[in-house]
């Protein structure tokens, strides 16, 4: 039953639910100088954004879609554009920007708190790397093998290119919460 539940819960619901239960206290809906993240450590000055798979770029799940392709391209560049000026431009404020994939939320829920609690205590905090497709192309005629472009978002690697078959797989939905 709770997975059923789980199954129509957003990314948000699951991570705040992990996030209460260890006394996580952040605030919704509050509004930095750049942009609005999905949660908010006001005083310790720490953002966390939830990012779409498919909006956002994920380097495992986003898939570039067959029709209107220009449309996508467009929309798939400004997006991880805007992800990348929000982000240094926060960390230049001295915020620390905590992005987590959605699939990363619903296949380990624990994990991704953890990131969050991290962020906030840690004394010294490295980020890790975040990748994110910025374009991409096809190779063949029928369009199964593509040539994707990535972007480390705050540019600390450069570019990378990879070559693979289109696929249209999906993340596993939490189990973790069944368990409990
Ligand atoms: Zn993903």
């Amino acid at each position: 039953m709770a997975r059923i539940r789980a199954t129509h819960t957003s990314p948000e619901r699951i991570l705040r639910q992990f996030l209460w239960r260890r006394g996580a206290h952040y605030r919704l809906h509050v509004t930095t100088p750049h942009g609005r993240p999905d949660l908010v450590f006001k005083r310790q000055q720490v953002a966390v954004f939830i990012d779409g798979c498919f909006w956002h770029g994920c380097p495992e799940h986003y898939v570039f879609p067959r029709s209107r392709q220009d449309f996508w391209r467009q929309k798939l560049a400004v997006n991880v554009e805007r992800d990348c000026r929000q982000t240094v431009a926060l960390e230049h404020l001295g915020w620390r920007v905590c992005r987590l994939w959605e699939h990363q939320v619903f296949e380990d829920p624990e994990g991704s708190a953890r990131i969050v609690l991290d962020t906030l205590q840690a004394r010294i905090w490295t980020p890790e790397p975040i990748w994110r497709v910025v374009q991409v192309g096809t190779l063949d005629l029928d369009g199964q093998i593509e040539r994707r472009h990535l972007r480390e978002l705050r540019g600390v690697e450069s570019d990378r290119t990879c070559i693979r078959r289109r696929t249209t797989h999906k993340w596993r939905a939490a189990r973790i919460l069944e368990e409990r």
